[in-house]
């Protein structure tokens, strides 16, 4: 059964709001075995919404609709789809206004009366009632399909989708019992093509598990998708494709399904009970605020300092004068001697330093925009190594950043 996503909201097609929520569920659809294969975009024109519903009816299974359910005139997705199904007619239902009422605070009568028409719903809709917001979640089922209209704001989108369509796609779209799960594999420092080549026995179309790959951030991720009459039979192809894939990508892997570089760190640091320092430069603070952003860090991270300037290597990091006079502030030298430095300054067990230039200007013959020097220094030595990464200032750093927490993530595991 194929699932249809419909993005509602004039704000879309002027390109003022990017349409994360059809990502996001497509994800989520995936990860449930049911694929999406249709997306339309309309904005806030009954005729156009009219129509988006019926050409998602006439081949879709499963309709998801987000947008167009806030109190406004502009807000026509009910009435949209009660014309497209020929004219259902709307009901009022007064726990909707119950709902709002005990959400704001204020007694129903008080409510404005556009919000009343929030509890306007196609007639025979049940209703999931939204903890985040307003407007309630509507699910219909009519002539075999399955209709969900969810609101447009992410957070109470997600909350609706998770706690109550996501189930019932699951009870009603597990194909004949069938069994899905799905696992993804996430490498660092492995291009795509290398990864394809390692594991295309895997790939083959229509085997099981279902293997494809995907590239985002640097980070190249495997996902598999098994299936199987049980859970059992699911997990059994699952394991196996899972072993191989381990087998050819070993030293690239470091984490799964929700891992990222920065929490693999975290979790590795912690449970070494390893203690680390960061002196930065052209990131300017993400390699810090990529750790930080994981709860329980503080027992491991000690210090961050962005050292942009030479005086701030000099000052902050304890990077001699001279070595920045000699090779330069972009250098292994002084990626090193940042990296010792900041380890030494608080006596952590590991220090990190990252130097390059991050363009777009700046570059010279030597020293291109994207050159990036990264240091890390331990008891077992200090040790360097570059890249130079393509693309603009955004990419260099991101990249950067990403490559660091590889490098912090190695040390970890040695020592
Ligand atoms: P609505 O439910 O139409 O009132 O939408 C409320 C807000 O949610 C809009 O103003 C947008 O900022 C946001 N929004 C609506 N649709 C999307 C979407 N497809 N992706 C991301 N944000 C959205
Ligand atoms: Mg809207």
């Amino acid at each position: 059964m194929d699932a249809e996503i419909l993005s509602i909201g004039e704000e879309l097609l002027l390109g003022e709001t990017v349409d994360t929520n059809s990502a996001w569920i497509a994800r989520m659809l995936s990860c449930a075995g049911v694929k999406a294969r249709h997306f339309q975009t309309v904005g806030d024109e009954l005729a156009e919404i009219k129509a988006a519903f019926r050409l998602a009816m006439s081949r879709s299974g499963l309709i998801v609709a987000t947008g167009g359910l806030g109190p406004t005139e502009d807000d026509l997705t009910r009435e949209g789809l009660c014309e497209a199904c020929g004219g259902i007619e709307m009901e009022y239902r007064p726990e909707v206004l119950r709902w709002m009422s005990e959400r704001v605070g204020r007694p129903m009568e008080s409510l404005a009366e556009c919000n009343k028409r929030q509890a306007m719903v196609p007639r025979g809709a049940a209703m999931f009632r939204n903890e985040w917001g307003t407007a309630p979640g509507i699910y219909l089922e009519r002539d075999g399909r399955h209709i969900f209209l969810l609101p447009g704001v992410p957070r109470e989108m997600r909350g609706l989708f998770e706690k109550y369509a996501l189930p019932i796609v699951r009870e009603k779209f597990a194909r004949g019992g069938e069994r899905i799960l799905v696992k993804e594999l996430h490498c660092f420092g492995i291009p795509e093509s290398d990864l394809n080549q390692r594991i295309c026995e895997c790939m083959r179309r229509g085997a099981n598990p279902d293997v494809g790959t995907r590239v985002a951030q640097g980070v190249c991720s495997v996902r598999m998708v098994a299936r199987g009459r049980t859970e059992q039979e699911a997990a059994e192809a699952m394991a196996q494709v899972e072993s191989r894939i381990r087998e050819a990508l070993s030293e690239y892997i470091f984490g799964e399904d929700s891992d990222t570089l920065a929490s693999v760190c975290a979790r590795i640091l912690l449970s070494k009970g390893l203690t680390v320092a960061i002196a930065e430069s052209c990131t300017g603070g993400l390699l810090c605020g990529a750790l930080t952003a994981i709860p329980g860090i503080s027992r491991s991270f000690l210090e961050g300092a962005v050292v942009y300037s030479n005086d701030a290597k000099i000052l902050r990091a304890g990077v001699p004068a001279g070595l920045i006079a000699e090779k330069g502030a972009v250098s292994a030298e002084v990626a090193a001697a940042m990296a010792e430095g900041i380890r030494k300054g608080l006596g952590a067990d590991i220090g990190i330093g990252v130097t390059g230039i991050a363009g777009p200007t700046g570059g010279t013959p030597e020293k291109p925009v994207g050159l990036v020097y990264f240091g890390c220094s331990s008891r077992i030595g200090t040790e360097t190594f570059h890249r130079r990464f393509p693309g603009e200032r955004d990419t260099i750093r991101e990249r950067s950043v990403q490559t660091a927490l590889d490098m912090l993530r190695r040390a970890a595991m040695r020592i």
